[in-house]
């Protein structure tokens, strides 16, 4: 592949990439990687961050070694650059010596500007000192989050690189990620480039994703609901444990899902089949646990569903984010209980003696649940957390059908009470059949229907009192003891609470009725007219067109075109080459290469 001739970053953007404008923060980016400014970006999934650093080293015609986390990234990447006639390549471990080779010759001949690479294969004696034998403009640190142990994805291969500044002086440092606190950017700016970057944070919204969370009653129906009207989609189920991975896969397998499981505890070639057939099957549903993630650049996953707990804040926002980075509509919902919570504070217990970190990742964990307990807005509360202020987003649970609030005082009282007289002992589900008046074993034995509270609240079902009890711990009214094996206690507000002098405003716990479905769909939500008639039909055949073409390149199918590509042909239907070069997403490669075939699915319907 010959190396592409030197032009400017708004040509290559419109004819190389076929974009008509750079997204925000990109050219600005740009500009200070020409300038041979050291660069840390936080910007959100699906902002463009690539881009930032692949023209640079077009422009300057320069090399640039690009450092990613995982080997099946680093494919695809390639994979999507080379499709746009862009020279790149990768060397990686999982690849033949020859091959390796052949990407290393063509980089030092500069027949190609991009070579990706793994941490340790970059850190390695024998690539070090190769690299200070040609003369590299620029390396480029993706996933930087990992180099700092503040960050939620710590690895140790990433904390090698913060010798490259020292090694390769001359070479300018680009780092980026999707997540990282202040803490954190400021420990990748030090690591990596010794405080001397100039950092771009931009917003962390991503509007296109819906928010939902669901008191979790029964996580199966509650899960075949949500993905009703998502059969032809790929998306992610969270599980907590590995079991719960392979009994969700083989659950959504047993109702006609193409669903499979991924976790750490399977041998890497499973895993990477996994991923492969993820990223290459059409609408395959990962059930997984958090070991799948970082660096999934897959553009249309449609959807992110959690039928348990996230670590926190950060995990929650980081796992959701994977979902619509082709900036299309996309879905999330989470399912959780209260025995989730448990779990999660008691994994903070059980890890290590450090009393700070514990508290630090307790309060991490108050904030999602008080994210889960919002009864507003609920993109509010999470960019809250990130310190950024937007109004009502209308895409949410709580904004398309607002929870009715009340005044939960009385029932507060009551409940707290039950709990006071019990001893502050008890687990959540103790207290709702002493509320409940029922005559169980143990309530007889311990001779708690004697209470003045027993009974009290026997017209409310489980799911409402659970409701009202898991509102309480989000307010900090009552506390958790993990100690005490998820035994309730009543903290200093609590106590306020409890003898009337402050006041309990709540969300009206709504009675389960797992089936009914708010606000729009899925599909309602792309434009309707893409997905009805001669158009859905158009489209699938398209789909099937880009399926044929991928597999015949052993490429994943966004590799050819993501999404919204397809659905502008499906809006536009160019009937030549010149309408179809028109289509955001497309320049004179993809047209040469796919133009063709494209052409004649639509002008043929
Ligand atoms: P990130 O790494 O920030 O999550 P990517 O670099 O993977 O995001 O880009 C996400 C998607 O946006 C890709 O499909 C990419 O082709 C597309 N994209 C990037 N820049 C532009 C642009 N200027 N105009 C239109 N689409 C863009
Ligand atoms: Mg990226
Ligand atoms: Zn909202």
């Amino acid at each position: 592949m010959a190396g592409l001739k030197a032009t400017s970053p708004t040509q290559l953007l419109n004819s190389t990439f076929g974009f008509e404008s750079f997204k925000p923060g990109q050219r600005q980016i740009i500009d200070h990687l020409l300038n041979k400014t050291h660069v840390l970006a936080v910007m959100p999934t699906g902002s463009g961050k690539s881009l930032c650093y692949q023209i640079p080293p077009l422009v300057l015609n320069e090399r640039a070694v690009v450092v990613s986390p995982l080997m099946a990234l680093m494919d695809d990447q390639v994979a999507v650059l080379q499709d746009l006639g862009i020279p790149a390549d990768r060397i990686h471990s999982n690849r033949s010596y020859e091959d390796n080779s052949d990407a290393w010759n063509q980089f030092k001949s500069r027949q190609s500007s991009l070579l990706y690479m793994s941490p340790e294969m970059l850190m390695s004696q024998k690539m070090l000192s190769a690299l200070q034998r040609v003369e590299t403009g620029m390396f480029v640190i993706d996933e930087a989050h990992c180099i700092s142990k503040w960050g939620a994805n710590f690895r140790p291969d990433y904390e090698a690189l913060s010798k490259l500044n020292e090694i390769f002086p001359q070479a300018v440092i680009a780092a980026f990620t999707a997540t990282a606190d202040t803490a954190t950017q400021q420990d990748i700016v030090q690591k990596l480039t010794k405080n001397n970057a100039v950092r771009f944070v931009q917003g962390f919204d991503r509007p296109n994703l819906r928010l939902t969370v669901k008191p979790k009653l029964n996580w199966k129906t509650q899960l075949l609901a949500f993905l009703d009207d998502k059969k032809q989609c790929s998306g992610i189920v969270y599980c907590l444990s590995r079991k719960q991975t392979e009994e969700v896969a083989t659950f959504l397998q047993s109702k006609g899902y193409n669903s499979i499981a991924y976790h750490a505890g399977l041998d890497s070639e499973t895993r990477s089949k996994h991923q492969d057939r993820f990223m290459t099957d059409p609408y395959v549903i990962m059930a997984a646990t958090i070991a799948f993630g970082m660096g999934i650049d897959k553009p249309d996953i449609r959807f992110v569903a959690h039928v348990s707990l996230p670590g926190s804040m950060e995990a929650y926002y980081q796992e959701i984010g994977r979902a619509g980075r082709d900036g299309e509509p996309a879905e999330t919902l989470l399912i959780y209980g209260l025995n989730d919570l448990f779990q999660r504070r008691r994994f903070i217990e059980d890890d290590g003696e450090d009393q700070g970190y514990k508290l630090r990742e307790h309060k991490r964990l108050d904030s999602l649940l008080a994210y889960c307990e919002a009864s507003s807005c609920r993109r509010i509360a999470l960019l809250h957390y990130f310190n950024e202020r937007i109004s009502p987003c209308g895409n949410c649970d709580n904004c398309i059908d607002p929870p009715e609030l009340i005044d939960g005082s009385e029932l507060a009282k009551m409940t707290l009470s039950a709990i006071y007289r019990t001893g502050q002992f008890f687990g959540a589900a103790h207290i709702i059949d002493v509320l409940r008046g029922s005559r169980s074993e143990k309530i007889i034995e311990r001779g708690h229907d004697q209470i003045k509270t027993f009974g009290i609240g026997s017209k409310y079902s489980k799911p409402y009192l659970q409701s009202f009890i898991r509102q309480l711990i989000a307010a900090g009214h009552i506390v958790l003891n993990i100690k005490k094996y998820g035994g309730l206690e009543i903290s200093e507000s609590g106590f306020k609470l409890l003898k009337g002098t402050t006041r309990f405003q709540c969300k009206q716990p709504s009675e389960p009725t797992p089936k009914q479905k708010i606000g729009r769909t899925l599909k309602e939500s792309i434009p309707t007219h893409i997905y009805s008639g001669e158009n859905a039909e158009l489209l699938s055949r398209l789909k099937q067109k880009r399926l044929t073409l991928a597999q015949d390149q052993g490429v994943p199918a966004f590799v050819v075109f993501v999404d919204t590509v397809l659905y502008q042909m499906v809006e536009r239907k160019p009937r030549n080459r010149d309408e179809f070069l028109n289509l955001v997403g497309v320049g004179p490669a993809k047209l040469e290469k796919y133009g063709d075939s494209f052409l004649s699915v639509i002008n043929n319907s």
